[in-house]
């Protein structure tokens, strides 16, 4: 077993580091007044960071798995905006995962190009106001009617809504008696008639995503806009949420670093009682613990993205990681508060933003409830009923 990065990885993870501080320098003006990036966004399209795991012949950079997990968390640790990043993360993983692991050629050839060059951002529709954990419960319909289907619905909470060119719709097309053939996945453009983004949802953290609610009203698409064919959305989903899981989870670990590394530095300055406070055994173990957790964190990411490189399932390690990196953030986030006192706690610093913006890492993608189920259903505990 071999723990080194190659040379080819260092230097990609150097690059990206260097590019990221070149990022979020607004930061707390875009969480201040919860505005989307525009300029970030180019920046990172230019840099190829839109496009890191498309093919090249589609436009990408043709990242393998283990070095797109190594770039995104370079891009977490070296980007101060958490938001703009999470851009990112939806656009990548909610999104172009769906149209390169289900797409067919056509689809593929019809949207890659615009994601991979950023002139198009994705988002992802799956939560509804009464539909959330429990996705068998989809309300929103996709009726099969002349020249495709019509769908009619709301979806809630999601990320890039008000700005994405480019959604991964989950709709029903058959009743509950189909069971897990009962939903199917569309590619639907934000500028198909009948679609509207009806608000943007303010939110705690993460404040440069911008979050919406869409309305589906008589929003017809065609049949080539199926995605994996009709009563597969559910497989879809779940075929491709490992990598949402695992993925998402790289620039958490990059800002648990820096989180953890801005501690360093403070509890070696700040002095009370005449000694730095890192001196006194109850602020550094805190610390310690932070780095426990970050090591620990990196590891499991890294088999996550050598499991995918070896073209294998890494459902269970996706989930571990996902419930493991997000819950290891908030306490991380939270320590980072209370090692820097009232400075952790007020605007001058963003030690309240981090804190702000790792509770939602808790939530999406299947809350840290559902992880444990899942792991728990993957390790053979029988399930209830
Ligand atoms: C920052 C952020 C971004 C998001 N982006 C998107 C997006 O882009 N697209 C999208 O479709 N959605 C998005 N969501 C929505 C997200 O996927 C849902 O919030 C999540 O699936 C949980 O659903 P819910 O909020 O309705 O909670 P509920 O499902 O109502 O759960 C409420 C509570 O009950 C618990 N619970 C529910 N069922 C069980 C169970 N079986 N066992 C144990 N506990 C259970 C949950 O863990 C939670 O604590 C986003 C959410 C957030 C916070």
């Amino acid at each position: 077993m071999d723990f080194e990065l190659t040379g080819e990885q260092r230097a990609l993870r150097r690059r990206v580091e260097r590019f990221a501080a070149t990022l979020g320098t607004k930061a707390a003006e875009h969480d201040r007044d919860e505005v989307f990036d525009a300029d970030g966004w180019q920046a990172m399209a230019e840099f190829g960071v839109a496009g890191g795991p498309i093919p090249t012949e589609s436009g990408g950079a043709g990242l393998d798995p283990l070095s797109t997990v190594i770039a995104c968390e370079a891009l977490g640790y070296g980007c101060p905006d958490n938001g703009l990043v999470f851009v990112v993360d939806n656009h990548l993983w909610a999104c172009v995962i769906y149209v390169l692991r289900h797409g067919t050629a056509e689809q593929k050839a019809r949207f890659l190009p615009g994601l991979a060059d950023g002139s198009k951002i994705g988002g992802f529709a799956l939560t509804e106001p009464g539909t959330g954990s429990d996705v068998l419960a989809v309300t929103t319909t996709a009726t099969r009617e002349a020249g495709g289907y019509r769908l009619d619905g709301t979806k809630c909470y999601i990320s890039n809504g008000p700005v994405a060119n480019l959604f991964v719709v989950i709709a029903r097309t058959a009743d509950a008696s189909a069971g897990q053939r009962s939903l199917s996945a569309f590619l639907v453009p934000a500028d198909t008639p009948g679609l509207r983004v009806v608000r943007s949802i303010g939110k705690a953290g993460l404040r440069g995503t911008l979050m919406g609610e869409l309305e589906f009203a008589d929003c017809v698409v065609p049949a080539e806009n199926l995605l994996g064919g009709e009563g597969g959305g559910y497989q879809v989903f779940t075929s491709t949420i490992e990598w949402e899981r695992g993925f998402m989870a790289a620039p958490q670990v990059g800002r648990l670093r820096r989180i953890l590394e801005t501690c360093v530095a403070y509890v070696g300055e700040r002095q009370q009682f005449g000694h730095p406070i890192g001196s006194y055994q109850a602020v550094a173990h805190r610390l310690a613990d932070m780095q426990v957790h970050l090591e620990l964190a990196r590891l499991l990411l890294y088999k996550v993205g050598w499991l995918k490189q070896q073209g294998r399932v890494a459902l269970l390690e996706s989930a571990m990681l996902k419930l493991f990196v997000s819950e290891s953030l908030v306490e991380g986030a939270l320590s980072a508060v209370r090692t820097h006192g009232a400075r952790g706690y007020v605007t001058d610093l963003p030690i309240e933003r981090e804190l702000r913006d790792a509770v939602g890492t808790v939530l999406y993608g299947g809350t840290s409830d559902i992880q444990r189920n899942v792991i728990a259903r993957l390790i053979g505990v029988p399930e209830a009923g």
